[in-house]
């Protein structure tokens, strides 16, 4: 795949006050890269070093083959990139089609593809001549992503394009996106601190925090493999539950102990754990939890659990219960009988856990 854009140790500040530091990305030829991560974690900051907005510094950072460290905001524009902004701004007195071509004059090509926004939302082809104040939220929004398409540009920034819109809208809208992609190939960065939107849009999702990576991977890998705790923690709603637990290697593989108040342990048996310390953090996701008897397989151990919270969500039931000291959470079937106050036998899918150094975060197995 053709690198498009790579940084290597981008650090970026405000003053005295760095926001990045060494970040090392690649961005190949029609990937679209979610960069997630709590409020503060720089991933707007990412944008704006990319585009020259603010002062940056990098070992390397180049864009399309050339280096663009250090160019101005104006000649990366022209070189490609296209920042598709937070919020949708349109210029009230403008149509829309005078909203679509605002700023396209320096497109790459120098020639404005219309074409390219009126195929991939048809929706404004008979608004094209109304004030972009008669568009609809969702309309508005595909006006803003039309600016940035209308120069064909060669990497599309997008920051948050959605956060303003309701739930119903951003389903809409994301899968617009999702079609940008698709349908044109076009290369995309998408910052976003809603996982799910990382998860539906991206090839590639970068969790960042403290603007520092914490990993880089497939959808599939953030979410089965986080590399530590705070990407599993971070990822996933209602979030992996995190045990603190002793491993103790025994003959068949490793005793895995989770200390229960006032009552012998509750005691799982993996046989794939490999070497652990004696020490971890046992993590599992709702989902690899099942009531005892609806999950089968050689890595499926039983613990009886004591249910404090039982919450119906329609196609499914959350079930917080105590396994040790540590509350739990099991994503059961709509049907379950769990009561709280009453003890159930819930099954663990040890072939799907995730082992975590307590001291380090860092992922173990
Ligand atoms: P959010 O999801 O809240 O938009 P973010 O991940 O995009 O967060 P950034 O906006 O990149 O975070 O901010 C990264 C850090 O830089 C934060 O600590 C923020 O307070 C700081 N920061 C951002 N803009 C400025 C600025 N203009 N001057 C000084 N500090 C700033």
């Amino acid at each position: 795949m053709t690198k498009l854009l790579e940084t290597e140790g981008l650090q970026a500040f405000y003053g005295d006050f760095q926001a990045l530091f060494g970040v090392d990305i690649s961005v190949g030829e029609s990937e679209a890269v979610a960069l997630i991560g709590a409020n503060g974690a720089g991933k707007s900051t990412f944008l704006k070093a990319l585009t020259g907005l603010v002062p940056s510094r990098a070992k390397t950072l180049s864009f399309n083959g050339a280096p663009v460290s250090g160019w101005p905001a104006d000649r990366i524009h022209r070189a490609g990139m296209a920042l598709v902004p937070e919020g949708r701004r349109l210029f009230p007195s403008l149509s829309v089609e005078e909203n679509l071509l605002v700023g396209a004059a320096g497109g790459r090509s120098g020639a404005w593809n219309l074409d390219a926004v009126y195929d991939l939302f048809p929706d404004l082809v008979e608004k094209r001549r109304n004030p972009g104040t008669a568009l609809s939220g969702g309309q508005q929004q595909m006006v803003a992503i039309g600016r940035a398409l209308v120069r064909d540009p060669k990497l599309f920034l997008f920051d948050e394009p959605l956060s303003n819109l309701d739930a119903k809208l951003r389903v809409e809208m994301r899968s617009e996106i999702k079609k940008l992609h698709h349908k044109l190939g076009a290369t995309m960065v998408y910052v976003t601190h809603d996982q799910i939107e990382a998860m539906t849009l991206a090839t590639k999702i970068v969790v960042l925090k403290g603007g520092v990576v914490q990993q880089i991977g497939s959808p599939s890998e953030i979410y089965n493999r986080p590399a530590n705790l705070f990407v599993a923690d971070f990822m996933g709603s209602p979030a992996m539950n995190l045990i603190p637990a002793k491993a103790r290697r025994n003959g068949s593989g490793t005793r895995i102990e989770i200390d229960r108040e006032g009552g012998a342990p509750v005691v799982l048996h993996d046989t794939h754990a490999g070497d652990l310390p004696e020490d971890i953090i046992l993590g599992l996701r709702p989902e690899d939890i099942a009531e005892a008897g609806f999950r089968a397989g050689e890595d499926v151990q039983e613990a009886e659990c004591l249910i404090d919270m039982v919450e119906p969500a329609g196609a499914d039931t959350y079930v917080v219960s105590r396994l040790g000291g540590t509350s739990m959470t099991a994503r059961l079937h709509a049907e379950t009988s769990a009561h709280p106050g009453e003890s159930m036998t819930l099954a663990f899918d040890l072939g799907k856990v995730s082992y975590f150094s307590p001291e380090s975060g860092q992922r173990l197995n």
